[in-house]
């Protein structure tokens, strides 16, 4: 028996990166390694495009795979059992193989599937197949062979160093891991869509830092608390970062007493974006996202959209802007967040609400009303007084 767990790691679109392959796999194995550092006696390395993981027999193996999941850049997992590249060494680990799940699962039929990666192993991957196969039917006599739905596909992988026995995946997210594109700033509402935007961002390698916004008293210290436990599982998959807190209520005031009531909330956020990206500027972001989406609400018809993004000239990433409500809540229930999400309490955006928000604003009235503002120190007031909370999985 091994005295090690064994799971094979597939790197996905990492696999497609050409010259700067070895650059990625090394990103992907460090950030591996840091979602399974609270696991003692682990062992984890790259060779020929797969990453290794050997854990301790005595590690919770399932929940090794679990973080080994969220991790962006891994396809999949198996969990896997090793032997020497020679027939009779596999046909042996394979027999074992199969009478543990005959044993544990009741398997009765069975097929083998092989590949050769090692194309100086002498015998071809079909023969493989055929002659483990044979051996697993001699070891196990309650087996049969089922070539078109078998209760166990059986894989064998022969490499140069090592033959692989394995059986299903687990699949993991795909992308690419964190840090090989850049740094964001996502304006983190206490909402389904923002922490899916983050999480796709993330997904495809953006290191993230976030910005929240409140109107504390109108909103609560415990809508603040909802908003940081909705970062902290983006933590889980983003590693730890940085949140920014800002109270905009001294803004909100300055718009309701100066500017037409319609336009309230396309200048809140316009406001918002400005004080989001020179928060990002001071923090090396390179971009600012946000959950906007399409039509959803007044705020992000297509006009609402032009002029928010004109109020800044860092680009501004929006990943959820074609999709589906309904699609973007399936995404919230499976990175986690929808749940917390959906627990009710107060946005700022919900403070001083227009009764009839403006749903096509343009860009020249709505800088007429700035223009009754002190904009600049408004913003400049906003950025002095943030207040930062570090965000890290408990
Ligand atoms: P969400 O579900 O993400 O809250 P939403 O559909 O409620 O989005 P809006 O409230 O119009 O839409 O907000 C649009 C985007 O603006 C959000 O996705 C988020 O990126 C940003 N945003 C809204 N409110 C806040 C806030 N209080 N702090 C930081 N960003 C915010
Ligand atoms: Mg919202």
């Amino acid at each position: 028996m091994n005295e090690q767990n064994i799971l094979i790691v597939r790197c996905g679109e990492v696999a497609l990166k050409g010259m700067n392959k070895p650059y990625f796999e090394r990103m992907l194995v460090d950030r591996i390694r840091r979602n399974l550092k609270g696991f003692d006696g682990v062992d984890i390395r790259r060779h020929e495009g797969l990453i290794f993981i050997r854990a301790e027999k005595n590690l919770d193996i399932d929940s090794i795979i679990k973080e080994t999941a969220k991790v962006f850049g891994v396809a999949s997992i198996s969990k896997a059992v090793e032997a020497e590249p020679e027939l009779n060494a596999i046909g042996a680990a394979a027999v074992d193989y199969m009478m543990n799940l005959i044993e544990s699962r009741g398997a009765k039929t069975f097929k083998v599937e092989a590949k050769r990666a090692d194309k100086n192993f002498p015998v071809k991957s079909p023969e493989i197949g055929r002659i483990i196969g044979a051996k697993v039917l001699i070891g196990c006599k309650v087996l049969k062979v089922d070539v078109h739905k078998p209760d166990v596909l059986l894989h064998v992988d022969v490499r140069s160093d090592k033959a692989y026995i394995y059986e299903g995946k687990v699949n993991g997210f795909g992308g690419l891991p964190l840090g090989t594109n850049g740094k964001g700033m996502v304006l983190l509402s206490g909402g389904i869509d923002s922490p899916v935007a983050a999480w796709m961002m993330a997904k495809r390698g953006m290191l993230i830092e976030a910005m929240h916004f409140h109107s504390y008293p109108y909103t609560s210290p415990r809508a603040q608390e909802k908003v940081e436990d909705l970062a902290r599982i983006l933590a889980s998959y983003c590693g730890r970062f940085k949140m920014h807190v800002i109270n905009l209520l001294p803004i909100q005031e300055q718009i309701v007493a100066n500017c037409p009531e319609e336009e309230t909330t396309i200048l809140v956020r316009r406001f918002m974006m400005r004080i989001a990206e020179k928060i990002a500027e001071k923090n090396d972001c390179m971009m600012l996202i946000t959950g906007e989406n399409l039509g959803q609400v007044a705020s992000q018809t297509a006009e609402s959209l032009v002029v928010t993004d004109a109020s800044v000239s860092m680009p501004v990433m929006r990943p959820l802007i074609a999709m589906d409500k309904v699609d973007i809540m399936d995404k919230a229930k499976e990175i986690g967040t929808y749940e917390k999400s959906i627990e009710p309490y107060e946005d700022c955006c919900t403070v001083f609400l227009p009764k009839h928000p403006t749903t096509k604003p343009r860009l020249e009235r709505i800088l007429e009303s700035e223009s009754r503002l002190d904009c600049e120190t408004l913003i400049e007031n906003a950025v002095n007084s943030e207040e930062i909370v570090n965000i890290r999985v408990e």
